[in-house]
């Protein structure tokens, strides 16, 4: 047993599990220990989305995938072809059902603050305190979306709409965001990036008109409804939180401040690090991407909160001009400084150069 690794998960959300996984999938889950220290049971179930080739490891807590995506806005749609990618759709349960499958896991039911208990990892996923920079300016993207079931044929099993600004944009920048499960299933969200969340009845007069004017249907079943805030911000927290203790997830900043994507950054992270535990064995966390990525994202957020109205004609530009696999790469921080130029040549210039001088 000696040689066993043991880690400590302080928090086990998302991230918990999909660095579980991970470490299943480069030691053997045998060769593992694991405890996970949470206060809470069952938290309320997450619809996770990530784009990109397939991924094995998530395999079996895939729920759908879609090969194309679309945008709205003004009196436009278009629908990008992914081609070798896809837009696959899985959840905080599915997810940990595939753990529960795969491993043993220790889980604790408790407060947790400090790590007292002898471990090789500690990976925290509380909320960070301790920052490498304070945030500048601090937003939310808020949602509330329904599950909803239509009498008639109404969506295209094969098209997820990624940002349909198609909505009212009173008070704050609003879109729909829609996954389907079938022509007459799908969950339909109302996402707004603003100052505060909204009182609930804003988000379903939105949700309520865009199903009756842009989806054309008038009689549908609400199955159930999502809700849920996203912090965006541009603070980065200290990750080192001890001796082998580090943050995970959100708590670690990656959550992308202007998109809310999280899942495929915690694998990526969570690679990172147990390939370089193997590697060297030293635990050490990732290097974050270029800071190039983290001003484009303060820059946005600045527009996000000055120039709300130009943020639909700057996400439209951006999804129309360019290539949809430059654009995921682009939001993936995966781009090279040529690629950021050919994109940002495609968006309207003024709003970004005000930005730049604003604080
Ligand atoms: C509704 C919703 C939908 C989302 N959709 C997507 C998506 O489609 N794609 C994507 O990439 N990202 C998405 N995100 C963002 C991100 O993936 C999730 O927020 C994800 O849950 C982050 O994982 P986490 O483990 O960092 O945080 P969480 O999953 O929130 O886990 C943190 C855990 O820490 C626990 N905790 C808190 N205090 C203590 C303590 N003192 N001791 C022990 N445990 C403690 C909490 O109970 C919690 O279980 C979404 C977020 C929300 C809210």
């Amino acid at each position: 047993m000696a040689d066993r690794i043991s880690i400590l998960f302080i928090g086990g959300g998302v991230a918990a599990h999909l660095y579980s996984l991970v470490a299943a999938h480069r030691y053997g889950a045998k060769q593992l220990a694991v405890t996970m220290v949470d206060p809470i049971e069952d938290a309320p179930d997450r619809n996770l989305c990530v784009w990109g080739p397939p991924e094995p490891l998530l395999q079996d807590a895939l729920i759908v995938e879609w090969s194309r995506v679309q945008f709205g806005y003004g009196r436009s749609t278009i629908t990008k072809e992914l081609h070798t990618l896809t837009y696959r759709h899985y959840s905080a349960k599915s997810i940990r059902k595939v753990v529960d499958t795969r491993m043993q896991v220790n889980r604790i039911l408790a407060h947790h603050s400090t790590v007292d208990r002898q471990v090789d990892v500690a990976l925290d996923s509380r909320p960070s305190t301790v920052f490498h920079r304070d945030a500048t300016l601090s937003l939310q993207q808020h949602f509330h979306g329904w599950r909803i079931q239509t009498d008639a044929d109404t969506f295209d099993p094969d098209v997820m709409t990624m940002m349909d600004f198609r909505v009212d944009q009173s008070n704050g920048v609003c879109f729909i965001y829609v996954l389907p499960y079938s022509r007459t299933d799908a969950l339909v969200e109302c996402t707004v990036f603003s100052s505060e969340p909204w009182q609930k009845d804003m988000y379903e007069s939105r949700l309520s008109a865009y199903i009756s004017d842009n989806l054309s249907c008038s009689t549908y079943e609400i199955l159930s409804t999502e809700t849920g805030s996203i912090p965006m911000c541009d603070a980065i927290p200290d990750r080192k939180r001890g001796e082998h203790w580090f943050s995970i997830g959100s708590a670690a900043g990656l959550t992308k401040a202007t998109t809310g994507y999280t899942v495929a950054r915690c694998i990526r992270d969570a690679e990172h690090l147990f390939d370089t535990q193997q590697r060297t064995g030293v635990w050490s966390i990732p290097q974050r991407p270029s800071r190039r990525f983290d001003w484009y994202d303060r820059l946005l957020l600045r527009i996000i909160r000055d120039e709300p109205e130009r943020v639909p004609g700057i996400f439209w530009a951006l999804f129309n001009r360019n290539p949809i696999e430059l654009i995921l790469r682009f939001l993936d921080e995966e781009t090279s400084l040529f690629d950021e130029i050919r994109v940002f040549w495609s968006l309207p210039w003024s709003p970004f150069l005000r930005a730049i001088f604003r604080r």
